[in-house]
């Protein structure tokens, strides 16, 4: 990265690398969350649900980009073997075992709340710190507000449909 552009980060650059490397850990599991989760879905309203969650792990991935680009900016590297996603994650990973989309739309609305936290947490970190990461954090969390939001209001739906059918 430019000299400049890294002096201009009023903290520890190491320490900033590993948290975004933890978020990007996270990205690449609710990305395969997502994929996975719309490959094997069953149940009412499946092609909807499954729309969505591919629509959002198509979102995840490029999170992971955005963030793997700051974090070789910040003269890091991102985590380069898919076994460090597992261990250095906030997030963590929710196998699909019970394929029904009720299980499903809950397991993500979970990972979605997760990230939220997290992402919060880096902004609150990077407010004064780093403005360009704070600016990009910002983009990423605007998404993951809207993916809970998506992800509840089917559930909603599919709530409202049981009922009716009682
Ligand atoms: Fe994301
Ligand atoms: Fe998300
Ligand atoms: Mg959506």
């Amino acid at each position: 990265m430019g000299t400049k552009g890294r002096e201009i980060v009023n903290m520890d650059v190491g320490k900033l690398v590993e948290l975004l490397n933890k978020a990007f850990a996270d990205e690449w599991l609710a990305y395969y969350q997502y994929w996975v989760g719309a490959e094997v879905a069953q149940g009412p309203m499946r092609q909807a649900v499954v729309d969505e969650l591919e629509e959002h792990a198509s979102e995840e991935l490029g999170h992971a980009g955005k963030l793997a680009e700051r974090i070789i900016q910040l003269g890091g590297h991102p985590l380069l073997k898919p076994e460090d996603w597992l261990t250095k994650s906030n997030c963590g990973y929710e196998s699909p075992e019970d394929p029904s989309v009720e299980r499903l739309l809950e397991q993500n609305i979970e990972g979605e709340q997760c990230a939220i936290e997290v992402y919060q947490q880096l902004l609150s970190i990077t407010k004064e710190a780093d403005p360009i990461t704070y600016h990009l954090v910002l983009e990423i969390l605007a998404d993951e507000v809207e993916h809970e939001e998506d992800l509840q209001a089917i559930s909603e739906d599919l709530g409202l449909m049981k009922e009716r059918k009682g």
